[in-house]
């Protein structure tokens, strides 16, 4: 049969799903210029394909311009279409960024952080999914044997990866049955959040030419280990030296990475709503499930909202240049541009007024009552997500962050889902987030 290489010109939106349309690979000069048409409402699909209430109506038009730097041409070298995609950017006709392009709010927040503070995020996702064609009877959590199950998707997605330009970190069985991770090297800027969307697209590009699925979904069952996003990340200065650490201070951070995770911690329970923000995302967020459940910072500590990872002398490697902390109410239904521009906008907005270093938390604070949390300046985070919404509502600074519009738009996109969630039944609910993440 004939066939003609097609690219496709992507973003990823405030649901989460990466949408496009495709070009031919002959026109990619033009189009990579002139971008293709884009419709704003199409900012109001969900993930179930429903249409929120849109201030936009059949009107306007939006070009969406590809990024030649996200540029992803995998050959697989087997009978499928070659893999050639690029992450673009949504501009009005006149090539002002569009008020609910998702990368162009991280990319502002990320601009604020530069010019304000002079410092540049470094950071990288850490993702866990689902794996069809593991073998979940015999599975062992970190085993060699369950590995093997997945080593040949393994392989192919880290060859995949480096032939998009993307280091790989490492690859491995987790816990969970038929769960694995993928995590890569760190990245300044918007790049780490381009590339969370590469891994996830080339997983799902990889398995399907294995004939088998992956999902990311951040709970596959009520009962089943979660998915998390873990959102690792750092500073550097003016002259690309990292400025995270000191060694004189008790959490090991230095005044401004402090004051960047305060302003996190107090608005982590409204930013949840971007970094969290399914209807299920909440079931993954509670106590004991090594996810996040309340607005804490603890040491190495795997159920706070903010980790501080840790540095090791063995190996040689600097601690100034390991030493990062990790965001982890988050998850793979939420876009990583808004987790970026929720998590940049919060620290800033830390640095901005000064916050105290946080004091790290100790133990497991679901003992605790909640005057005894409210000692230690934290408490639980939403545990729905209207609840979240509600947070993000009454949260001013969030308007101040983002547009109103955008605010409005984005609650009355999730509401819509949890809408549609409702009309669901019971066990429906997971198995379609299973499929559409
Ligand atoms: N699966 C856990 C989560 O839902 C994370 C486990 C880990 O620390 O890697 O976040
Ligand atoms: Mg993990």
């Amino acid at each position: 049969m004939i066939r003609e290489e097609l690219i496709v010109a992507v973003c990823n939106d405030v649901s989460g799903q990466t949408r496009g349309k495709g070009f031919p690979a002959s026109e990619r000069e033009k189009r990579f210029k002139t971008g293709v048409g884009w419709v704003p409402t199409n900012v109001q699909i969900t993930c179930f394909n429903t249409i929120a209430d849109s201030i936009y109506g059949s009107l306007d038009d939006l070009i969406l311009v590809p990024d030649e730097s996200t540029e992803v041409r995998v050959d697989f070298e087997d009978d499928h279409p070659v893999e050639h995609f690029v992450i673009g950017d949504i501009l009005h006709l006149d090539g002002a960024p569009w008020e609910c392009c998702t990368r162009a709010l991280a990319k502002k927040a990320l601009a604020s952080l530069e010019e304000e503070t002079g410092l540049t995020l470094l950071s990288t996702f850490e993702q866990e999914f689902f794996y069809s064609g593991a073998d979940c009877e015999t599975w062992c959590g970190f085993g060699l044997n369950s590995f093997r199950g997945g080593a040949r998707f393994g392989e192919t997605l880290i060859a995949a990866l480096t032939a998009a330009n993307i280091k790989p970190d490492t690859f491995l069985a987790e816990y969970g049955p038929g769960q694995f991770e993928a995590t890569l090297s760190p990245t300044p800027g918007i790049r780490s959040a381009d590339e969370c969307i590469i891994l996830r697209e080339l997983a799902r590009s990889t398995a399907t030419r294995l004939g088998e699925r992956v999902s990311f979904s951040p709970l596959v069952t009520p009962e089943a280990v979660g998915n998390g996003v873990h959102i690792h990340f750092s500073f550097l200065d003016k002259n690309e030296t990292p400025v995270t650490y000191d060694e004189n201070s008790a959490t090991g951070m230095s005044r401004l990475a402090g004051q960047f995770c305060a302003g996190v911690l107090t608005y982590m329970p409204a930013i949840t709503a971007f970094t969290a923000p399914s209807v299920i995302s909440y079931e993954r967020l509670v106590p004991h499930r090594w996810s996040a459940a309340y607005n804490n910072l603890a040491l190495r500590d795997r159920e706070a909202g903010l980790r501080v990872c840790p540095a090791s002398n063995v190996g040689g490697t600097p601690i100034d240049s390991q030493f990062n902390i990790e965001y982890r109410p988050a998850d793979a239904t939420g876009s990583p541009y808004l987790q970026i521009a929720a998590l940049v906008s919060a620290g800033l907005q830390g640095i901005r007024e000064g916050l105290d270093q946080p004091l790290p938390t100790t133990g497991d604070l679901s003992r605790l009552s909640e005057a005894e949390l409210k000692k230690l300046n934290t408490r639980r985070l939403p545990t729905t997500l209207e609840a979240a919404l509600r947070e993000m509502e009454a949260e001013p600074q969030i308007r101040s962050w983002f547009s109103e519009n955008f605010v409005d738009i984005y609650l009355k996109h999730k509401r819509k889902e949890i809408d549609t969630v409702n009309h669901l039944q019971p066990g429906e609910v997971f198995r379609k987030y299973i499929a559409l993440y």
